[in-house]
């Protein structure tokens, strides 16, 4: 069974329609990069994987997006709990102005536990598996806005493991980021994708080519070819993928 199963979306902003037909599914413990030149729907497209439009006005939606099977846009779903079992880091990091503790206990005390131990645990093991224990260790204190933005970015990573979320979407993550940490997250997600499943936006190809087992090419709202990471690179089936991957356009 597919993790997340699309079929049939489209997307319009007011009357503009920014998604087509759009049919995927993803498997469970992969990583699919979402590419294709600027304005072509990437980031709507992953927004509309845990209802991010939502608080867009002037959004509709047709087709069906089922996550383990269950359609997120039914009547019966909460947003809430849909966020919890779908975590989303963002391009530019955006730790609270708290402490690094409060940033990664923030969730977690949201839906319920207050239980210090069990907060010690969980920001423990968070930070541990987005690789920033180490670094931040002993300053848990200290505010997360005085990291380094690389630091800060693997920090919006463990909030968002904190809840414990099935699939983690992630928009641009190393985009603002420099080689070095930008190669750490890359180390990183490799490593989180034997736990979580995970959907990340790039307009980087080397970074796609790198990281992501399949890969989605979108052009003006449409997904063009959706394969093997490798096919997609060395022997895709469309022009227009081959036209895009060789840097003829975008
Ligand atoms: P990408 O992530 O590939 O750069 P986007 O998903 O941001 O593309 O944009 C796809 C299209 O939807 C573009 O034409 C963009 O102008 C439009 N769009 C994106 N966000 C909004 C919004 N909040 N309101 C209206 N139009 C939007």
């Amino acid at each position: 069974m597919s993790v997340i199963s699309v079929r049939d979306l489209n997307l319009f902003y007011g009357k503009q329609q920014a998604l087509y037909n759009i049919h995927l599914d993803v498997d469970a413990n992969t990583i699919t990069a979402l590419i294709g030149p600027s304005g072509c729907g990437k980031s709507t497209f992953l927004r509309t994987l845990n209802r991010m439009n939502d608080s867009i006005a002037q959004t509709r939606i047709t087709g069906s997006v089922k996550i383990f099977d269950q359609d997120i846009y039914g009547a019966n779903v909460e947003v809430e709990s849909l966020r919890k079992e779908i975590g989303m880091v963002f391009q530019h990091p955006n730790p609270f102005p708290k402490s690094i503790y409060d940033n990664i206990a923030y969730g977690p005390r949201l839906h319920g536990q207050n239980d210090r131990n069990k907060l010690d645990e969980i920001v423990e093991n968070s930070l541990r598996s987005a690789a920033l224990w180490d670094e931040v260790k002993d300053v848990l204190k200290k505010p997360a806005t005085g990291l380094s933005g690389g630091q800060q970015q693997r920090l919006c990573i463990a909030r968002a493991l904190a809840v414990q979320p099935q699939i983690l979407l992630m928009d641009e993550p190393t985009s603002a980021l420099d080689p070095i940490s930008t190669a750490k997250i890359e180390e990183l997600l490799e490593e989180l994708k034997t736990t979580y499943t995970i959907v990340i936006v790039t307009h980087n190809m080397q970074q796609a080519g790198r990281i992501s087992d399949k890969t989605a090419f979108f052009l003006n709202g449409e997904l063009i070819e959706y394969d093997e990471t490798s096919v997609i690179f060395q022997n895709p089936n469309e022009k227009r993928t081959e036209e895009y991957i060789s840097g003829r356009f975008g």
